[in-house]
């Protein structure tokens, strides 16, 4: 059992409330993970304080110096690989060979952005007046509060935070209260790698409790958040009051599209890892599957054959494919879900229940799901389960295929299967969404290709990848006059 204090200033502290809560093995529910603080206003103020006081020299230090303390994390990382992904195939149910992705990715993130400590470039430009240089040059923006969700536990947090401090940022980490004991361990490694204190802060607690102070707190400069859409926009409202940057990456209602010309056995591998990876826990999860009506029988077939092949378990059994849901709310949500599928008349192909058998008694597990008959206009067609559960929509062209792709409120990632190039093209064109597969899964992404939806996935920031830069740095432009004059446009006072 770990117990995970608030890490301020570079000493591991208990919450001012002396409070804690639990978190539990959502395989084996009886099983305690951890306890951690239930934190409040006074620990994010000690926090925010810390890393403001911080930041004063940290911006100072030389990026490619802050790189070296990356390089290090990076490196301290590998070692506890293991160990990190076994506890958060505990912790969260996620099956050992995702958790090593999942680690592995905040690995390569340390690495990607320690490597952009030498490539903070700005620009040097021309001038339309003489004996001037123009340049710019990119500024870090202070203290980031940092708020992440439990799905992705390490690759989230080390997606904002990298990039965050090698920008010459400070950072308040709020993580998911589902997920305390792998981010305690996170912070072990970064106390490990000698960050100096009050650069990198943890405060657990509850997203309304410690979330809600961190994002009205003054002193902080920025939000990042990756979360449910509810969740953006009450955090996105108290920015806006403050005219607080705030990059936002939200829910997703996914497609995959398979057109009667489609290599099946491929679109089936995809659909299968896209719709129950992470028990569909994922923002990138597809749970839209709309099929050309001359496959679909044949396609809805070998989904189902290959279902029925899926080992449900705990994530720490290497025999697992799916895993548990991470929590009793997020159960009964999907339960939810499929009662109203049912009153939509749709029809339940297969799986549809909890399920307890055997070993899986005592843990949050929800059969692998597919639902038949969906219409677009279905509230299972249009908002986010979260959970492993997907619907199949037949149609009869490309042209609907992508109408109906694009007829949702979010645009994180999509996937068209096909063989005719030119319908790739046009997929990639037409297709509204931040992610455009093209004979692949909605899921998976690399550290260094920008990451992010369109229209209500998130506010248009992108974060991985060079893009990330531009959320955790000002560009600030320069002038340097040697003319010792006035000049003309300054004269004319232009801008
Ligand atoms: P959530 O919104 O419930 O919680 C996310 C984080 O926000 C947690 O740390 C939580 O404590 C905190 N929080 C909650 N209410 C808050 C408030 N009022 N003020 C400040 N902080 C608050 O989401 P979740 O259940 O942890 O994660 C699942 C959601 O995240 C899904 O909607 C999923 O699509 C989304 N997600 C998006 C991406 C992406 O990159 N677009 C990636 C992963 C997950």
């Amino acid at each position: 059992m770990h117990t995970c204090l608030n890490y301020i200033d570079g000493h591991w502290l208990p919450p001012a409330s002396g409070e804690t809560m639990e978190s539990r093995n959502p395989a084996h529910w009886r099983e305690l993970v951890a306890t951690f603080g239930r934190s409040g206003d006074i620990d994010i103020e000690m926090a925010v304080t810390a890393a403001r006081h911080a930041y004063r020299t940290w911006r100072r230090v030389p990026a490619p110096e802050r790189a070296e303390f990356l390089y290090r994390f990076g490196e301290l990382l590998c070692d506890r690989k293991a160990e990190l992904a076994y506890l958060m195939s505990q912790e969260m149910g996620k099956p050992l060979t995702e958790a090593n992705g999942d680690v592995q990715e905040g690995i390569d993130c340390a690495f990607y952005y320690a490597g952009e400590g030498r490539r903070l470039f700005g620009q040097t430009t021309t001038s339309e007046m003489d004996n001037k240089f123009a340049m710019t040059v990119r500024m870090p923006i202070g203290v980031c509060g940092l708020i992440t969700p439990w799905n992705f536990p390490i690759a989230i947090p080390c997606w904002k935070a990298m990039p965050a401090l090698v920008c010459g940022n400070t950072i308040v980490l709020k993580p998911s209260e589902d997920t305390p004991a792998v981010t305690h361990l996170l912070f072990e490694v970064f106390h490990d790698a000698g960050f100096p204190p009050g650069v990198v802060n943890l405060v657990h607690g509850l997203g309304e409790e410690a979330g809600k102070a961190l994002v009205e707190h003054r002193d902080v400069n920025l939000i990042s958040l990756t979360g449910s859409s509810q969740t953006g926009a009450e955090v996105a409202a108290i920015c806006a009051k403050q005219h607080k940057r705030v990059c936002l990456e939200l829910g997703g209602k996914n497609a995959q599209v398979v057109m009667e010309d489609a290599d099946l056995e491929l679109a089936l591998e995809g659909a299968i890892w896209g719709a129950f990876g992470t028990s569909g826990q994922r923002c990138t999860a597809t749970s839209r599957l709309l099929l050309h009506r001359d496959i679909k029988d044949k396609f809805t077939k070998m989904l189902l054959d290959r279902t029925r092949e899926l080992r449900l378990g705990p994530g720490t059994d290497p025999h697992t494919d799916i895993g548990p849901i991470v929590n009793a709310t997020q159960l009964n949500t999907i339960e939810e879900y499929i009662k109203i599928a049912h009153q939509e008349g749709a029809k339940i192909l297969i799986g549809g229940n909890r399920t307890t058998e055997g070993t899986l008694t005592g843990g949050f597990f929800f059969e692998p799901t597919i639902l038949d008959g969906v219409m677009p206009n279905m509230r299972v067609a249009r908002e986010e389960i979260f959970g492993p559960v997907v619907a199949l929509i037949e149609i009869s062209s490309f042209e609907e295929a992508i109408a109906i792709l694009n007829d949702t409120s979010y645009g994180l990632s999509s996937s068209v299967y096909t063989r005719d190039v030119n319908r790739a093209f046009q997929a990639i064109r037409d297709i509204e969404a931040g992610i455009t597969y093209i004979n692949g899964p909605t899921i998976g992404a690399e550290v260094h290709l920008p990451f992010g939806g369109v229209k209500q996935t998130g506010n248009g920031h992108r974060e991985a990848g060079a893009a990330a830069l531009d959320v955790f740095t000002e560009w600030k432009t320069v002038y340097v006059d040697f003319s010792g004059r006035l000049q003309r446009a300054q004269i004319d006072n232009r801008g």
